[in-house]
């Protein structure tokens, strides 16, 4: 779909840098088993998936509805995504809080929050296989508890990002609490997954003028909103035009209906003509 080469080198990358750091001896190629469900992944052994995305079901064989196959053939094909355009970044202090980017390509994001609640096995094999381009906004916790299933996601393509440590609203509280809440789930995503988030979601995306002060000192590029949100499969436009716009950032949550939500908002995006896109292409 629309994930970039640079992006797939992004992954590999991090793969490497996950054979050193678990002093794995499998060599650095990319033959690790893929994910099973009911079989979590001993820590040492990363993520690959084993089959090529441009693998379809057979034609005489109907997937069984529910089954990752059939999420598979439900996947629009889409247009492909325009060279992203990066956007320029203000450099007053503070981060640049959007409801939605500000960019007239025909592209829109999906974005996966809290990490905490429910981590459906078959996501990140479906991230892969359908080349869907995800941002992880994970509180911290969430992450140390579970970081191989984040990883997976990651090497699958995804990109994690910083939504604090405990889950509180922001607005109002002191530049100490905020920065102490972003700063300290910056530096244990960073650890975990061995790159520093550059983006801010702030929890219930309830903010002020000091979010976006501290989320910039603790090296956010911008603060993210959403203008839909998906759950159970339905999307829910929080926008009077009830059709995703160039820049919409969708927002769904790891909970039980993740692969619903992940296939209703590829749905929507097609709808609208536009194709899914990597925050992270566009804001860096
Ligand atoms: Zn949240």
């Amino acid at each position: 779909m629309s994930a970039t080469p640079a992006r797939r080198s992004l992954a590999a990358v991090t793969l490497l840098a996950l054979l050193v750091l678990s002093g794995c001896t499998a060599g650095p190629t990319l033959h690790a088993r893929r994910i099973t469900a009911h079989q979590p992944a001993p820590s040492a052994s990363p993520f690959t998936p084993s089959t090529s995305p441009s693998t379809s079901p057979s034609p005489t064989a109907k997937p069984a509805p529910g089954s990752l196959d059939w999420y598979l053939s439900q996947v629009p094909t889409f247009p492909e995504a325009p060279q992203p355009v990066p956007l320029p970044l203000p450099t007053t202090g503070a981060a640049p809080f959007w409801h939605r980017l500000p960019t007239d390509q025909k592209v829109a994001f999906i974005t996966i929050d809290d990490g905490g609640l429910a981590r459906p096995s078959e996501v990140a094999d479906f991230v892969w296989r359908a080349r869907i381009p995800v941002t992880m906004f994970l509180n911290s916790p969430a992450a140390e508890e579970y970081p191989e299933y984040f990883r997976q996601i990651q090497v699958a393509g995804g990109v994690v990002e910083n939504h604090t440590i405990n889950h509180n609203s922001l607005a109002g509280r002191s530049y100490d609490y905020q920065k102490r809440e972003i700063c300290g789930a910056a530096d244990k995503l960073e650890a975990l997954f061995g790159k520093r988030a550059t983006l801010f979601r702030p929890p219930f995306g309830e903010h002020d003028s000091t979010t976006l002060k501290a989320a910039h000192d603790c090296g956010a590029k911008a603060v993210l909103h959403w203008t839909e949100t998906v759950h159970e499969g339905k999307v829910r436009y929080q926008t009077p035009e009830k059709v995703v716009q160039p820049g919409d950032v969708l927002l769904m949550h790891f909970r039980p209906a993740l692969m619903d939500d992940l296939l209703a908002a590829l749905k929507a995006i097609h709808r609208a003509g536009l194709t899914p896109a990597l925050l992270e292409d566009y804001v860096f």
